[in-house]
């Protein structure tokens, strides 16, 4: 593409731009590129979350007749963006806490000393529940699926670069080794398609407030295969997972469904702001979405080269566009100042990633082809600025 125009021809054909006006702000001050951080904010959110408040000021503990099947009810909605049949998904807890909950139920249900593999690479969090259940459970870590494996637990697409893996490839490969297989689905739920139940995949997690717009800290989600609900034995035993909950009973025997992986009482406010932030993603649905998606990062990745190369930067992530996922990283070594000096003159969000990335996510449903076009002359501009390595930008708690 060789204009702005072109973009904007981009944009006036586009299917799914009117979603962008379901969304708060956009218009003016920074392009926001970080959605892959947290996702904007669903104009419904608000509303939703005054009315579960007053939900809860008008009904009290009456509520809980209908609250109780929130978890499920999202859960399903969730499932329609990731290839799931209903019955197999569940809103709680945290990404981390879902991913320690099912990859120690699987590696209980592989007894022995099968391996857990993963990806020395990944986010943190993932490799962190990994080394403390190799701690725990004494079982080797590593990188390659090996007959007996116990475990394969992967993201389906990379924090840093973008990069997706080959997922009913490795599924199946998972398969042939004897193990089970957890994905996680944080940087691609609401983003790429997957097809969970499509693929034979076993579990997965992923979270919220990312693609799927429910907001900071918002609960997280955990799918079962539903031929393994039954099998698999959480452990966390929750009163929530419990069958006759309120039979309060003496001792512990799980309901046989996708509800065992609760553990506790379910967040109700943060569940009516997940709901919300999916709205939007149903309504234009995944293969819209993807389209889009695709082509944006492909604009991206073509002006990064064309404009950004020249200027020292580099694209990390794969050049093959179908080994790509809804972001890029764009490489340089002052990337901590540049994307400390975009945020504080208003002018592209992004997030830095260590130890020289700039990570720049334009998601489908709100960002408009010229948002790409602008992100990157305004990148360019500062890039071209001989004094960004002069006074490195100071260190930060969050980046
Ligand atoms: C964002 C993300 C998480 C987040 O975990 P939390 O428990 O919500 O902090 C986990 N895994 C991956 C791959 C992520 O991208």
């Amino acid at each position: 593409m060789t204009s702005r125009e072109q973009a904007e021809a981009l944009d006036a054909a586009d299917p799914i731009g009117f979603l962008r006006t379901e969304f708060v702000g956009g218009d003016g001050g920074p392009i926001y590129l970080d959605g892959n951080s947290l996702g904007r904010q669903p104009r419904a959110t608000a509303g939703r979350l005054a009315a579960a408040v007053a939900e809860w000021s008008d009904r009290l503990v009456a509520g809980w007749d209908d609250w109780i099947d929130l978890p499920t009810a999202v859960g399903d909605r969730i499932g329609a963006l990731v290839g799931a049949g209903p019955g197999q998904v569940v809103v709680a807890d945290s990404t981390t806490v879902n991913l320690f909950k099912l990859a120690l139920a699987a590696l209980d249900a592989r007894p022995g000393r099968g391996a857990i593999v993963g990806d020395g690479d990944d986010f943190p969090t993932d490799r962190y529940v990994l080394q403390g259940l190799v701690e725990r459970t004494g079982r080797p870590l590593q990188a390659e699926i090996t007959p007996g494996a116990a475990l394969v637990c992967l993201s389906a697409v990379h924090f840093r670069t973008g990069a997706v893996a080959d997922m009913a490839g490795v599924t199946a490969a998972a398969h042939d080794a004897g193990a089970l297989v957890l994905w996680d689905l944080s940087h691609a739920a609401g983003c790429v398609p997957v097809e969970l139940d499509g693929i034979g995949a076993d579990l997965a997690v992923g979270c919220s407030y990312k693609y799927l717009n429910g907001g900071p800290g918002a609960p997280a989600w955990l799918y079962v295969r539903r031929e393994l609900q039954s099998r698999l034995r959480p452990p966390i035993w929750g009163w929530w997972g419990q069958r006759d909950q309120f039979a309060l009973g003496e001792s512990y025997d799980p309901v046989p469904g996708i509800d065992r992986f609760q553990a506790g009482t379910p967040p109700v406010m943060g569940i009516a702001a997940v709901a919300a932030g999916i709205e939007p993603l149903l309504a234009a649905g995944m293969p819209a979405l993807w389209g889009k998606t695709q082509a944006l990062v492909a604009l991206l990745a073509e002006r990064v080269e064309e404009r950004l190369a020249p200027l020292g930067a580099r694209l990390a992530s794969p050049g093959e566009p179908s080994r790509r996922g809804g972001h890029l990283a764009v490489a340089h070594p002052e990337a901590w100042s540049l994307t400390r000096c975009l945020i504080e003159r208003g002018e592209v969000i992004g997030d830095f990633r260590p130890p020289d990335v700039l990570r720049l996510a334009p998601v489908a449903a709100y960002t408009r082809f010229v948002d790409v076009w602008d992100a990157v002359e305004r990148i360019a501009a500062v890039l071209a600025d001989p004094r960004l390595g002069d006074r490195p930008a100071p260190p930060r708690r969050v980046t």
